[in-house]
């Protein structure tokens, strides 16, 4: 694997314009290696974009077929697993709020026996570093032997400098147990302000971490998710 592996795209995928437009550029840089976008979204609180749904799907494969870059997407559920199979998306990628759940993750596990697919397991919501192992044992258990973490912090009521408190010693800890196990970090989502992501993706590299996972929009300021952490 070409390191660090470089993780980018919205957000959300909000339009196939903006899509192609945003994986144009990123393929541009030479140093993109996948193109990310959420189509379910899984929002804290209702009332705010819930994401394209399925009509997004066609939008990431468009992409794809303009750049030649593969692309992931968040599944949740046995539905969402699906429909990414059908439509071709290259790797899957379990969100923080999924993680949290075992019977979700379970589900997911099942949709995918007999495929293995890439699939990245962000770490649940809450510093709990035995759920996070146990979602990347149920999809291994499952048949996917293409496994990788997500670090992107854990939220807490506690405000620190950081959406999300990066708590660094739960991602050493799970490289120690696992040094197989490569472990990517979103510093997006820990910052939760584009201002810090080079100190937060700075420090992941330094810990020799094998990839970053950023946010990037075409407009970063009129986005309809994540405006305040995504950049250009
Ligand atoms: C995302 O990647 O946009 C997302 C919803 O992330 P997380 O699961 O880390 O909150
Ligand atoms: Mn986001």
């Amino acid at each position: 694997m070409d390191r660090p592996l470089i993780i980018s795209g919205p957000c959300s995928a909000e339009s196939e314009v903006q899509m192609i437009s945003t994986a144009k550029l990123l393929a541009a840089t030479g140093r993109v290696h996948l193109l990310r976008a959420g189509i379910w979204k899984p929002r804290t609180r209702p009332g705010q974009y819930e994401g394209a749904g399925s009509e997004g799907l066609k939008w990431l494969i468009s992409a794809k077929k303009e750049t030649g870059l593969p692309v992931a997407t968040e599944v949740a559920n046995a539905a969402h697993v699906e429909a990414c199979l059908e439509a071709g998306v290259d790797v899957l990628w379990v969100g923080a709020r999924t993680t949290v759940n075992p019977f979700s993750v379970q589900e997911v596990a099942d949709a995918l026996k007999g495929v293995n697919i890439p699939v990245l397991v962000k770490n649940p919501v809450n510093p709990d570093l035995e759920l996070w192992i146990g979602a990347l044992e149920r999809l291994n258990r499952a048949g996917i032997t293409k496994l990788a973490a997500i670090h992107r912090g854990f939220s807490s009521f506690e405000k620190g400098p950081f959406r999300n408190a990066p708590m660094w010693d739960m991602a050493i800890e799970l490289k120690t147990r696992f040094p197989e196990l490569d472990i990517i970090c979103d510093p997006s989502h820990i910052a939760g302000e584009r201002a810090l992501i080079p100190f937060i993706a700075q420090k992941a590299l330094d810990l020799d971490m094998a990839g970053l996972m950023i946010e990037s929009h075409i407009e970063p300021s009129v986005a309809l998710s994540d405006a305040k952490q995504q950049v250009t």
